[in-house]
């Protein structure tokens, strides 16, 4: 079996080793800073010292699905959603 070409894409893709990607919005006319999301899910959010949201990384795979999706669910604000 000739493996080159998907050899190839992985190889081009950003994405290479990911069944896919989602990405986090944050609607920041809605985020009062809680911190909520960032307890449920600290690899993709922080809370500066003076409590303004930061988002460490708003793309990512499989292995941040449940942090992403226990931190949509625990706002208060309903200032996340995700896209796949
Ligand atoms: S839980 Fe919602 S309102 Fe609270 S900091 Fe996170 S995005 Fe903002």
């Amino acid at each position: 079996m000739d493996h080159s070409a998907s050899n190839m894409a992985s190889r081009e893709s950003p994405f290479a080793g990911e069944d896919f990607r989602m990405k986090v919005v944050v609607d920041w006319a809605l985020c009062d800073g809680n911190g909520a999301c960032a307890l449920e899910a600290p690899t993709i959010f922080e809370l500066s010292d003076d409590d303004e949201l930061i988002v460490l990384t708003d793309e990512f795979g499989e292995a941040l699905r449940d942090q992403a999706a226990a931190a949509v669910r625990v706002c208060p604000k309903r200032a996340l959603r995700l896209e796949m």
